[in-house]
């Protein structure tokens, strides 16, 4: 089924709003198979209204509108629509009679005059009913099966009536074996897009027919495959497939997979083998114990951390050397080094974790600028610190050095011999160790 999305709304062209509407719709119909072809943004006006759906429905099976069902003036959607179809707008009694209802019940008052229109209904539709707000959907067909559902613009109640209404109706038009729109994404961290690209060669292209995107962002680069039309059990085993053949090349760079989240997954080996975690941070100012104590139950791992901005806190509760801060800077290794295991030993920890940089816009030097971030890791009895040059602005930076120092976690973790978060194979263990120096993304340096 090749469908199109007709988003309605000024303030969705003025950029207030931000058309989630779309993207949600989108997520929810592809594993149906239902193919978005085109998705268009129109302004709250009938003539552009009528023009948007007329073209869309002239290209697909079915048409989805969201927003200008409401009762304020710029709700022009339902008759615009309604003269594509030839059909005149009708008061339907029953809804209301639903209407005058609500208001008398929710607010002790009649409906106001302008509410009325919400009842005004194309002749000869499908009224979609709404259990989460007052507006109710539109479901209209002509003699050919072509059709345009109608849903409000409010994000809650698309995502219900969706749920509800459309998505039931929707199943019954969809064959039981018709191909699916399905995806796997594999989440790497540590390793730019293009060094990942080269690691990745003629696989970058797509792998076994199926198209590869790469997605940078703040936790790193996702690696998204797409099936766009097998049938489920076939998409799910060729996804399954090809994410191993990723694996094999860059395996050692993936901490999971969908939206799984690395702190999330660090815990869960911190829990199950009963280790306990500190963290020092300067320049990411909690960052990091934020994104571990964001996760329920972290309170089984994680016992605490030092905000250490300032040299003397870094001194004072870390004891890390006057001498030392001196001579290196506090965004140094022996810095990093010595605030991961006075955090550790300070603590009680099983695991010391710091991260010392420099987030910018100001404060960066030739040999250390903005974005340069050491992490020092302090656990069974072997310290490191590695370096990193992160891209970004001062928030981009901050982030991506927590991030950074879950990922050490990870690698140790890995080193270690722990089941692999993301649950990288045997093979891909081995590589991640040999090759731990490597010069890419950042540089390492094991003390
Ligand atoms: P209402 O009864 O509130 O008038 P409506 O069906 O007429 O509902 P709109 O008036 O178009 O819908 O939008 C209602 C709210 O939903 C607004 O706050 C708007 O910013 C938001 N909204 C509209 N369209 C979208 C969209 N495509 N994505 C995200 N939010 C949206
Ligand atoms: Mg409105």
């Amino acid at each position: 089924m090749n469908i199109e999305i007709v988003a309605i709304g000024d303030e969705l062209l003025l950029g207030f709003t931000i058309n989630t509407n779309a993207a949600y719709l989108a997520r929810q119909l592809a594993p149906l198979g239902i193919r978005i072809g085109r998705s268009t943004t129109c302004a709250d006006d009938a003539r552009a209204i009528s023009a948007a759906v007329g073209e869309a429905l002239e290209r697909s099976d079915g048409v989805i509108t969201t927003g200008g069902l409401g009762p304020t003036a710029d709700d022009k959607s339902k008759p615009a629509v309604a003269s594509l179809f030839g059909r005149k707008m009708v008061m339907h009694a029953d809804i209301l009679a639903a209407l005058e209802a609500r208001w008398q019940n929710r607010y002790g008052h009649p409906l106001p005059p302008g509410n009325r229109q919400q009842a005004l209904m194309p002749e000869g539709c499908v009224v979609l009913g709404n259990n989460h707000g007052t507006a109710p959907g539109v479901w209209l067909e002509n003699e050919s099966g072509r059709w345009v559902a109608m849903l409000p613009g409010v994000p809650r109640e698309v995502r219900g009536m969706l749920a509800d209404t459309l998505l039931p109706r929707l199943r019954l038009r969809i064959p039981k074996d018709a191909p699916v729109i399905s995806t796997l994404t594999l989440r790497s961290t540590g390793i730019a897009e293009s060094a990942l690209a080269d690691r990745l060669g003629e696989l970058a292209a797509g792998v076994d027919g199926l198209p590869l995107a790469f997605l940078p962002g703040n936790d790193g680069v996702d690696l998204r495959l797409t099936a766009w039309s097998l049938p489920r059990e076939v998409a799910a085993s060729a996804l399954a497939t090809a994410a191993q053949r990723i694996r094999e090349r860059v395996g050692q760079w993936i901490y999971g997979e969908a939206d799984e989240d690395l702190a999330h997954l660090i815990l869960e080996q911190c829990v199950e083998r009963r280790l306990t975690i500190a963290v020092a941070e300067s320049c990411t100012g909690g960052g990091l114990g934020s994104r571990l104590t964001a996760i329920p139950g972290s309170s089984r791992s994680v016992l605490g951390g030092v905000i250490a901005y300032a040299n003397e806190v870094k001194i004072r509760e870390l004891g890390v050397g006057p001498d030392v801060l001196e001579r290196v800077g506090a965004v140094s290794e022996e810095v990093a080094l010595a605030m991961a295991s006075g955090v550790r030993e300070r603590f009680g920890a099983g695991v010391g974790l710091s991260i010392t940089g420099i987030a910018g816009p100001d404060g960066g030097t030739p040999e250390k600028p903005v974005g340069t971030v050491w992490v020092g890791l302090s656990m069974a009895g072997q310290d490191m610190a590695v370096r990193g040059l992160l891209p970004g602005n001062r928030s981009e930076i901050r982030y991506r050095a927590a991030q950074m120092a879950l990922d050490q976690l990870r690698r140790r973790f890995v080193a270690l011999g722990f089941a692999a978060p993301g649950g990288a194979s045997e093979s891909t263990h081995a590589a991640s160790v040999a090759s731990r120096s490597e010069r890419i993304g950042w540089t390492t340096r094991v003390s």
